[in-house]
Parts: structure tokens; sequence; C-alpha cells
């Protein structure tokens, strides 16, 4: 067993030691099988949430509603959630209640894949009711139960399926998919900020084209902001780079804008529909303005500059990715390059403009300060201050004669 469960052990010899049951689940579960790295330790049990609380010194009531307690323990937390079955599901979207039940059975049999729903014992079994363990083995993504159904039930599920074939490099299994192709319209009921969260994912996977590939075959792209009558540019993610993983979501959205032609004033819009953070959006349009000087074969240094190193490397990793012929180390070597890398590092500023008396707050100072910035970055100012405090006289004197 991997660190992660044999620290999490007294948790569940603590739930057990009183009469309850309890069990790792989830995805820490499919992962280890899979020798795969974990990141959080789920843990399922018997008991309700007023119980768990009761067997641990320092809990938080995360999520109670829906039977989640964070139990603290040796400054890690973890998940406890009660053993639930969910009804209802009248929109698509979310059960209409949530009951806690006693039986792990009932609990496995509301999660979404059978390599999903697989619980660990504390003593290394492995509880498998649904063919979970084979279909890790066969690399096979297969809803729970009957697909169609489950589908109806949490239409997120189809984003989900198409984002683990991509992270696991699984493919889905045939009736599964013929439910995703065949309810793919469901996917509208589903809030854009869920959508977003399996969609980033599936691009980050590691096997994206495959994901992508599902993605577009099953129409679930066509109900998705702004990507109807868009298969064709969609199609070209196809032919991504299989040893290349994009690893941020600045990456992913700079990628997608890029492949759909979109221009800066566009992507910001495409982007405000899939209700993607301002900051994200920031960096995408800056990332698409050097994009497109870079296709223009016009990238300044003042560009490299405004650009940044965090865009800058974005923008390289989406060229490596879509295989670009792009000599992408000579933009980062020119960046390198660059005299200074933030208008801090300019040996002059406002203040030692108004100290020298060469302009008073305004606009004024602001286009000194971009001149002298300009001076810098192509190389014909030094990054000095009595040099530049003197360009700035000369450049105030003939703009008063002019
Ligand atoms: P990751 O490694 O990406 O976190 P995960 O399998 O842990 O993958 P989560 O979204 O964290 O995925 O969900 C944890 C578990 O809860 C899943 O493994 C699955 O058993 C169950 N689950 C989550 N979302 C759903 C859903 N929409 N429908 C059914 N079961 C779900
Ligand atoms: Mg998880």
């Amino acid at each position: 067993l991997p660190q992660e469960f044999i620290t999490a052990r007294p948790i569940l010899q603590t739930i057990e030691g009183a009469g309850y049951e309890a069990y790792f689940v989830g995805g820490s579960v499919r992962d280890t099988i899979l020798k795969d790295h974990i990141h959080d330790v789920d843990i399922a049990t018997s008991a309700f949430p007023s119980e768990v609380k009761d067997l641990f010194k320092k809990t938080i009531d995360t999520g109670i509603k829906h039977g989640t307690v964070m139990v603290l323990d040796h400054q890690q937390k973890y998940e406890v959630t009660t053993f639930r079955t969910e009804s209802g599901y009248q929109d698509f979207r979310r059960p209409d209640k949530v009951t806690f039940v006693r039986s792990l059975e009932e609990d496995l049999k509301r999660r979404d894949f059978t390599v999903n729903a697989l619980a660990l014992k504390e003593d290394g079994t492995v509880v498998d009711l649904f063919s979970g363990l084979q279909d890790l083995q066969n690399h096979i993504l297969k809803a729970v139960g009957i697909p169609e159904e489950r589908f109806h039930e949490d239409a997120l599920r189809m984003m989900r399926a198409v984002r683990f074939a991509s992270k696991l490099d699984f493919v889905i299994e045939e009736k599964t998919e013929a439910a995703i192709k065949h309810n793919a319209p469901l996917l509208k009921k589903i809030a854009v900020e869920r959508i977003l969260v399996e969609f980033e994912k599936m691009m980050m996977g590691q096997a994206t084209t495959k994901g992508v590939k599902y993605f577009l075959e099953t129409g679930l792209y066509a109900y998705c902001p702004q990507f109807e009558g868009k298969l064709k540019p969609l199609s070209q993610l196809l032919n991504l780079n299989p040893k290349f993983r994009l690893t941020t979501e600045t990456q992913v959205w700079l990628l997608i804008c890029h492949t759909l032609e979109l221009s800066r004033e566009q992507s910001r819009s495409f982007l405000r529909a899939w209700k993607t953070s301002n900051e994200l959006i920031a960096e995408v349009e800056s990332g698409i303005q050097l994009l497109n000087a870079i296709s223009k074969n016009s990238v300044s240094e003042k560009l490299l500059f405004r650009t940044g190193k965090k865009v800058l490397q974005s923008v390289i990793n989406v060229l490596l990715a879509m295989n670009s012929k792009i000599d992408t180390s000579t933009l980062l070597a020119r960046y390198n390059e660059l005299p200074i890398k933030s208008t801090h590092e300019l040996n002059v500023n406002g203040h030692d403009l108004l100290t020298a008396n060469i302009t008073t707050p305004g606009p004024q100072m602001g286009r000194i300060i971009s001149y002298l910035l300009d001076g810098v970055l192509t190389g014909q100012f030094k990054n000095n201050q009595s040099e530049l405090l003197l360009k700035a006289k000369k450049y105030t004197s003939s703009n008063l004669e002019s």
C-alpha cells in the first residue's frame, strides 16, 4: 500500500473499532492499482456523520449535508463520507434526495464507472462488485449499471467519461459510448463551471487525443459553449503531439483559442462564455497577441517584454504541443536577453522624473517612461539613470517644439 493509505490506516481502524465499516474508495484506489501517483485519499463508511464526529477529536463539517466530515489527524485531513444512495435526478444533474445507508454495495452502485467503484479495506483486500479490477486491467471505462440510466441521472458523467479516457488512456466500453452519443444533448442541463473542470482535465490528460476523439465523435462538443459547428477546426486537436502534455489551464485555452483562430476580442468573449477566471482571460489574450505576432514574423522585444516569462512559456508549450515548426528556443533566448524583464528594473521612475523637474504628474509622465522603456528594450539606451534622465529631457523639449 502507498504511504498515503498507511498514514490514513488508523482512521479506518478507529471507525472499525467502533463497530462500523470503513473503506478507501474512489480515484485513489483506482490509481494505486494502476501504480499511478495518488492525491487525495477518500474514505467511505457505514457510520453516520454524527457517529463519525463522535469518534474523532477534531472534525470539520465540510459537506455534512452530503455526508462528508473532514477528520483532522496528525496534520492530515481526510474526507470521511457516509455510504449513501441518490434518487430523484429530475433535472439530469443532481439527485433530489441523498439517503445515508449502512450498505457498501448501495454506495458503490451510485458511482460512475466500474474502475471508480472499487473499495479497499484497511487490510489491503479489494471489494470489487462490478468487475472494476478486470476493466482496470483491460483499460476499459464502463458505466456502473445501465449506461443510459446513469447518464440520465447525471449528464456530467458523460464529460467525466471523456476526461478519464484521456487521463487514464482507457477506451470507453461500447454500450457506454453509445449511451453518451445518444444522450449528449443532456449536457446542456449542466452548469458551465462543471463542464469546464472536466474539459480542462481532459485536455491535460496523458492521452489528450484519445479524449478529444471521444469528445468529438460522441457529439458532446456541440453542447459546450461556442463549440457548435466547430467540428472541423476542433479536429485539428487530433494531431497534437502525443508525447507532449499541456500542464496549465492557460495552455489549454490558448491552444483552443488559437485552434479556433479567435482574435483577442473573440477569445475574451469566448472565455467569458466558458466562465474562466479573469486572470486566465488576461493571460490568454496576451498569449494570442504573441502568437499573432509570431505568425506575422513581427515579434518585437517590447512585445516579448510585455508578454512576460509565464505567458511566453505557455505559448512555447502550446507551439510544441502543436508540432509547430516555429523556432521556440530562439524566442526564449531573445526573451532571456532582454536588458530588463520588468518596468521596476528601469533605472528611472516617475519619482526620479519629478525630482529632476522633467515633468509633472500626468499622462506626459507615462509617455516618457514608455519612451525610455522602448529605448532600453531596443538597446538604443543604456539602462543607466543619468543617461535616461538626459534622454527624457531631450524628449520633452523636442515634444514642446513640435
Ligand atoms: P481524480 O483523480 O481526478 O480526483 P476521482 O475518481 O477521485 O479522480 P472525483 O471527482 O474526485 O474523481 O470523485 C471521487 C469519486 O466519486 C469517483 O471515483 C466516483 O466514484 C465518485 N463520483 C464523483 N463524481 C461522480 C458522479 N458525477 N457520478 C457518480 N459518481 C461520481
Ligand atoms: Mg478525487
